[in-house]
């Protein structure tokens, strides 16, 4: 076996460590970057790292963002009276996509999961309940995933809001279950947005 460059060998190794990138990919992938010429390389490693160093999380939702409040929530022509509460970023894009919804979102950054030992504290609850504390919401959308974490998340933040007073509702999803809100087409998710049916009523 030859002996490869040690660090071409550390470049493959950290490469491998993305979800997705198998050994043979990050393989191709550090070979490209090798023949890359030096200012494509120098922007590609800067925009990894300033990425890092200037996403933070919103400090009303926690989506991700570049400023202190994100865009959506900094925006004035939403409806403040709406919480759609969804698992991760990519999901208040898959959202933002299907373009029928004007409200709020909150993004938990997780589920609850007894089976993979994730409770309420391993999820965003305490913020959005501080929000429901100073804010005028008048319905929180729970959008999680239709799946047996999503489900169980969904059930306990409403078992919680409804205690409060808060009317919650659930998006409907129609068609597929088992799957994320990011891999849905635009009309699944403004279907499941209109047809959202009322949880926690006796
Ligand atoms: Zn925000």
């Amino acid at each position: 076996m030859t002996k490869r460059a040690k660090s071409i060998e550390n470049l493959i190794r950290e490469l491998n460590k993305l979800p997705g990138i198998g050994r043979k990919t990050a393989q191709r992938l550090a070979y490209y970057i090798i023949d890359l010429d030096k200012v494509e390389v120098k922007t590609l490693a800067e925009s990894i790292v300033a990425a890092k160093e200037n996403v933070k999380r919103c400090k009303i939702c926690d989506n991700l963002t570049d400023s202190d409040i994100c865009e959506i929530c900094s925006n004035n022509k939403r409806d403040e009276s709406l919480i759609c509460v969804v698992e991760y970023p990519k999901d208040v894009e898959a959202m933002e996509r299907a373009n029928c919804y004007k409200g709020l979102y909150h993004v938990l950054h997780g589920v609850i999961s007894p089976i993979r030992g994730l409770n309420a504290d391993d999820i965003s609850l305490r913020k959005l309940l501080q929000r429901l504390s100073t804010n005028k919401v008048e319905e929180v959308i729970i959008a999680t995933g239709p799946n047996v974490d999503g489900e169980t998340t969904a059930i306990y933040i409403s078992n919680i809001l409804s205690k409060l007073g808060v009317k919650v509702s659930r998006i409907a999803y129609g068609l597929p279950v088992g799957g994320d809100l990011e891999y849905y087409d635009e009309l699944t998710i403004s279907t499941a947005m209109e047809n959202r049916t009322v949880m926690g009523e006796k």
